[in-house]
């Protein structure tokens, strides 16, 4: 027999990194993660080597079954290492594993807000031809063909999740025409993090089959349209059990250089889609409160009445590299909370 294992992997493009993919043939059928055999690829196609010296290495650190192809198929996610099978300068996974390995004792989890915007040719899906829609407000969790522009590939993407066993927890319709979002969460930060970048793999080879493209640009128009975010939520064990917890991680990520720390690497144009305005904090300024979608980040009024729970990091960009935002928090929130 022959299976097919798709492996994916997350490549070297500035500023902000593409998804690759390609299949490998093996003959035994995929029995879990330590089955999968390490692979390569050619770098100097993917702005990770240079073509001299162009080999780089494919280690397996995430599978699930493949939706798409059905049977014994599995998506393979891998990290990329060099030769001597040291992390490349291009994997940020091996800097969270660290981290979360330091810091595994406070419990730390994240759910993640993926917002994205389908576009077909040159415009967002509808948007009609040389003009624009009627202006933002019916469309956020809207429903009719009036609102509503590509609900039929967002179920199959719902639904390719699901079948590859992902830790999706919903869906929406966003705020500008063609613009949805995800969740993946809560689970811990190497987790959240390995399938999100699965979920984005399968929402891009979802929408190809329908001729449609989805991209995380953080601002797919400019002027008065709402840009895409990843609201970053995130707890430890602490937080879940008192308000105290709550606040020291909000004032954790104020203090001195941790508000730049974070958003210089919250995603590629960061202060184009952060400019205070379309539910946003204006990038330079850190801010905190309860139930405000105009703070950097949120404590939900739900949090604020049981006096625990989680908070919402409303900077990230929908661009940004979840091993990174998620290795940032843990660092900062966790470090003062074990004091
Ligand atoms: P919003 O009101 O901001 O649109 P969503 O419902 O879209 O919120 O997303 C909330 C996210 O928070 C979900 O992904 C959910 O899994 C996650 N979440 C819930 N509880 C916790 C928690 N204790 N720690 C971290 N994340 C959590
Ligand atoms: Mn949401
Ligand atoms: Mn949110």
């Amino acid at each position: 027999m022959s299976f097919k294992a798709e492996y994916i992997w997350i490549d070297g493009t500035e500023p902000t990194a593409k998804l690759r993919s390609k299949t490998k043939i093996i003959t035994d059928a995929p029995a879990g993660l330590d089955s999968l055999p390490i692979w390569g690829f050619d770098g100097s196609s993917t702005n990770q080597a240079e073509g001299s010296s162009s080999d780089c290495v494919l280690r397996p650190v995430f599978s699930c079954p493949d939706p798409i192809r059905g049977g014994e198929d599995v998506l393979v996610l891998c990290e990329v290492l060099d030769t001597d099978l040291t992390p490349h300068p291009s994997n940020t996974r091996a800097a969270l594993a660290e981290v979360a390995g330091r810091f595994a004792a406070q419990e730390p989890v994240f759910g993640i807000e993926q917002e994205y915007t389908f576009f077909q040719g040159a415009r967002p899906l509808g948007f009609p031809e040389g003009g624009f829609p009627a202006a933002q407000g019916g469309y956020y969790c809207g429903v009719g063909s009036d609102e509503i522009f590509g609900r039929e590939v967002v179920e199959a993407h719902l639904e390719n999740c699901l079948k590859a066993g992902l830790g999706i927890s919903g869906i929406n319709a966003e705020v500008m025409p063609g613009q949805w979002e995800f969740q993946v969460g809560p689970l811990a930060p190497l987790e959240v993090s390995d399938q999100l970048w699965v979920a984005r793999w399968l929402l891009y080879r979802t929408a190809e089959d329908f001729g449609v493209s989805a991209t995380l640009d953080p601002k797919p128009v400019k002027g008065d349209w709402n840009g895409a975010g990843a609201h970053t939520n995130f707890s430890t064990k602490a937080m879940r059990e008192g308000y105290e917890a709550i606040i020291t991680a909000c004032e954790s990520l104020g203090e001195g250089s941790k508000p730049l720390d974070h958003v210089k690497n919250y995603g590629a144009g960061i202060d184009d889609r952060l400019t205070g305005l379309h539910e946003t904090a204006p990038w330079n300024e850190y801010s905190y409160g309860v139930s405000d979608r105009g703070a950097s980040v949120r404590i939900p009024w739900q949090v604020e009445k049981d006096g625990k729970g989680y908070i919402e990091d409303r900077r990230p960009n929908a661009n940004v590299d979840p091993y990174v935002v998620t290795r940032l928090l843990v660092d900062t929130c966790c470090t003062a909370l074990e004091k």
